[in-house]
């Protein structure tokens, strides 16, 4: 099911000002879409308007396209997972499950069916007649997602629902989910914080900030072509290295003087109104080059503070000489050493410009 989302807006009673504004979407049939920012700044509102358990303040919300502003949350025909799965502690894995169906009076055949077939899809097929209490919380978080997954809804919602798994269940959890949504071919909305989460799962990504879309599309152009500063430095780990300057005929100064950097030519022509105007220059970690002695362009000198090497890849935190940071990757057999001057070169074709003044970027 196609949802939509029109100029939709949320102003909480009691509060001043608005949650949400001007939040405008398109989520695809069948998508994997992934609402993605930082705590607190909206996600969770948006999912429960979508779920109907939020109202909307203004803007319109579509279906398909069936208007859903008004409609009560069970006639929705959406299926919803929250970080806190309550299961019922008294019945069996397998009545957990049943419970949704058997009060829509489905038939029992048809009960047991997608039970089971649930149940095998997420490998708890063993567990339909533990209770709760007997089986870990990787697995009570997948009887959570089966309950969901068998009333078969037209739109799937989940909010954070890793969130309490330890680090190797949730990659794990990542990978089935994927597969999950596959089998199911099922509309999905799911909420996180984690960024790793949303590059991996998602066919569509919508970064939130303040509850304000700040770049909405494929996890690629996220990485590759953030639209402005935030979405630069909340996508990706490290975080991306930004430094500030100014172009001068053609070339980026960095702040204090630091270095000089000379921008490819199709960079160059996007600079063009950006004469003596203020710039900021992203650069992710592993797209600096290693120090060349027989070419000096894009050069700049550092000073080596920590290597964290983790074997195929280190990551060295340096210092400019204004006190600024820079981490730079590289492969993990490259000898680099603590407390050194350090010199690396800007690869120029992997360049970020923003615009200082609006944090946009340069296009
Ligand atoms: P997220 O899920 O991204 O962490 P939320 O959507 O839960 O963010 O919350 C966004 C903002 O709305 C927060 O400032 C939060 O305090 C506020 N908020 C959430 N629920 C309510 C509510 N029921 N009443 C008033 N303010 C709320
Ligand atoms: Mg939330």
């Amino acid at each position: 099911m196609k949802v939509v989302l029109n100029n939709i807006g949320k102003k909480y009673e009691g509060r001043d000002e608005f949650t949400l504004r001007n939040i405008n979407l398109e989520i695809e049939d069948k998508d994997f879409c992934v609402v993605l920012g930082p705590s607190g700044c909206g996600k969770s509102t948006i999912l429960r308007m979508i779920a109907g358990l939020n109202s909307i303040t203004e803007g319109k919300m579509y279906f398909g396209d069936r208007l859903v502003n008004q409609v009560p949350p069970k006639d929705r025909d959406i299926a919803m997972v929250f970080q806190s799965y309550a299961l019922y502690p008294h019945m069996t894995v397998y009545d957990n499950m049943a419970f949704s169906l058997k009060m829509r009076k489905e038939r029992n055949a048809e009960i047991d069916k997608r039970v089971r077939e649930a149940a095998r899809m997420l490998q708890i097929d063993k567990y339909l007649y533990s209770k709760p209490s007997d089986i870990s919380g990787g697995q009570r978080q997948r009887v959570a997602l089966g309950r969901a997954i068998v009333r078969n809804p037209s739109i799937f919602l989940m909010d954070e629902p890793l969130s309490n798994l330890d680090a190797k269940l949730r990659e794990q959890m990542r990978q089935e989910l994927v597969k999950i949504h596959r089998q199911m071919d099922t509309t999905t909305i799911y909420v996180t914080h984690d960024q790793t989460e949303a590059m991996t799962m998602a066919t569509k990504i919508i970064l939130l900030n303040n509850g304000i879309i700040q770049q909405q599309g494929k996890p690629d152009e996220f990485y590759n072509r953030p639209e402005n500063v935030f979405v630069a430095q909340f996508i990706g780990s490290p975080t991306i290295n930004l430094i500030q300057g100014k172009m001068k005929d053609g070339i980026f100064e960095a702040e204090d003087d630091l270095f000089r950097v000379i921008p490819n030519d199709s960079d160059k022509e996007k600079l063009k109104d950006y004469e003596s105007k203020e710039v900021i220059v992203g650069i992710r970690s592993e797209r600096f080059l290693p120090y060349d002695e027989n070419n000096h362009t894009n050069e700049f000198s550092s000073h080596v503070d920590v290597i964290e090497n983790l074997g195929k890849e280190q990551s060295i935190f340096v210092k400019l000489d204004n006190g600024k940071d820079f981490v730079v990757t590289m492969p993990g057999y490259y000898k680099y050493k603590q407390n050194q001057e350090q010199k690396f070169r800007f690869d120029n074709e992997a360049l970020h410009f923003f615009d200082k003044a609006t944090g946009k970027r340069i296009n």
